[in-house]
């Protein structure tokens, strides 16, 4: 059946006239995606197509010859709901080479954290109960104690992420007053996290030390003075300044804090809760290690290489950790139950360290052996050539992963990737690299690699589902 207004395609002067959106709702094929999608977009989806078909009959657009047929018009509209009601936020693979990826979400939850979050987001849950005495709770006592008992710092506490348990500590303990950091730690983390900017909004005044390559004891020494409030160390987490440098140690600013009666504060950005040199990776300062050294009070990340949830952790001095639960901003701050829920079941795979690395995918990921990497490439790489016949060619290529979030910035990962090169060189061959890119992203499923060295490179190592790559490589389109 086609709806075709009569007098198509005769003179100019007489419009005919499109069918009417109630015609079109009520064409069979357009009631069942009416019945599949909902009144409201069908709706707008057949307003929008008859629009384009006016804009056809008037010339303005080319129309096909078959536009106004029902088996058409049910196609396009079919299409565009479908395009219209599929996620924003999608999963992707993320073969960049770099695990903990801000742009793509960071760390990935492990199956008990997942099981944790269905459960408290689906169901009633004590999160402000305390079910001993049947009164009301405090949410921060469902985390506190595994924080307590991991880190072995007196109390703990949960935010949102870490730039607000940085923010939220500076507030509250250095509102009007002055805190010291030394100048080679004024760090940016991602475009809108600058160190300087915090400490401006959080209340507090900056007082820099040192230079940039060299701060000394005595340089935090001489800035202290009747105004000070805090002594602030900023892990340089995501760069790495070499050669002729100088830091002062944790314990030697634990001390001259406390010789003034002040507290002193360490931004450690990710702080792992193991020590990564026992499972073969570069070591990476924790909580436990600034703890030992006398520090007050310590914030890191939930989803960097802990492995867990946004979320961001303060652990430190009873009576520090009672200061910043008592300013009103943590209320803003709060993390909800879902947040508690996964990083609650992540600690507790802390508990088990010897299992830790098969059951955390973060960790799991980071110490993949190169030797299965490079035998997982090899396995796929002869359905990513054939895929690629003809566009590029392909080699399994040594490359190096990135731990990312601004971890470990010098230290990279021998790992192995599939490496496709253009067969088009020259003039042209810069866009037919894009197209490769472009090709990958659009899979219903989005790949995301990167382009080294003239060749588009897909990381293995965080391929633990080779099978998702492989059934899409028949829907490369270039
Ligand atoms: C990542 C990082 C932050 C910010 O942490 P988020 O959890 O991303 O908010 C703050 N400080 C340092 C040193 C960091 O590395």
């Amino acid at each position: 059946m086609s709806l075709a207004p009569a007098g198509r395609g005769g003179k100019a002067g007489t419009m005919p006239a499109i069918p009417s959106v109630d015609r079109v709702l009520n064409l069979p094929a357009v009631r069942v995606l009416t019945e599949a999608h909902g009144r409201m977009l069908t709706l707008d989806a057949v307003r929008q197509l008859l629009a384009e078909l006016r804009e056809g009959l008037s010339g303005k657009l080319e129309l096909p010859a078959d536009a106004f047929a029902e088996t058409r018009l049910a196609a396009v509209l079919e299409q565009r709901l479908v395009a219209a009601r599929q996620p924003r936020l999608r999963p992707v693979l993320n073969l960049t080479g770099t695990v903990l990826h801000t742009n793509l979400g960071r760390a990935r939850l492990p199956d008990e954290a997942v099981s944790a979050v269905v459960a408290a987001a689906t169901q009633a849950c004590n999160l402000e109960y305390d079910l001993t005495g049947g009164a009301r709770g405090d949410r921060d006592d469902l985390i506190e104690p595994l924080l307590r008992e991991i880190t072995g710092a007196e109390a703990a506490t949960v935010v949102n992420n870490n730039a607000a348990a940085v923010f939220l500590a500076l507030n509250s303990l250095g509102l009007r007053k002055q805190v010291i950091v030394s100048r080679g730690e004024l760090v940016e983390i991602g475009g809108s996290f600058r160190v300087p900017d915090i400490m401006a909004r959080a209340g507090c005044r900056l007082r820099e030390v040192g230079t940039t390559n060299r701060t000394h004891l005595k340089d935090y020494a001489e800035a202290i003075d009747a105004k000070t409030g805090l002594l602030l160390k900023v892990h340089t987490s995501n760069y790495a300044i070499q050669g002729f440098t100088a830091t002062v140690e944790e314990k030697a600013l634990a001390d001259l804090a406390h010789q003034h009666g002040l507290p002193f504060m360490v931004d450690l950005g990710s702080g792992t809760l193991v020590n990564l040199r026992d499972h073969g990776l570069p070591q990476e300062p924790t909580p436990m290690d600034s703890l030992a050294a006398g520090v007050d009070l310590i914030t890191f990340s939930g989803d960097k290489l802990l492995g867990g949830p946004q979320a961001g952790i303060l652990v430190g001095r009873r009576e520090l950790i009672a200061r910043i639960k008592k300013n009103p901003l943590k209320r803003a701050l709060r993390v909800d139950k879902m947040t508690l829920a996964a990083l609650e079941a992540v600690l507790q795979l802390y508990r088990d360290p010897d299992r830790l690395a098969a059951r955390l995918p973060t960790l799991r990921l980071l110490t993949r052996a190169g030797a299965d990497i490079e035998r997982s490439a090899h396995a796929l790489s002869p359905a990513v050539s054939a895929a690629l016949a003809g566009t590029a060619q392909v080699e399994v290529r040594p490359c190096h992963s990135q731990i990312g979030s601004g971890s470990l910035p010098v230290d990279r990962l021998p790992s192995f990737c599939l490496a496709m090169t253009p067969l088009r060189r020259g003039k042209g061959e810069g866009s037919a690299l894009k197209a490769i890119e472009l090709a990958f992203r659009r899979l219903p499923v989005p790949v995301i690699g990167r382009v080294s060295e003239g060749a588009f490179c897909l990381d293995l190592r965080c391929l633990e589902q080779p099978d998702l790559l492989r059934a899409q490589l028949g829907d490369l389109r270039f």
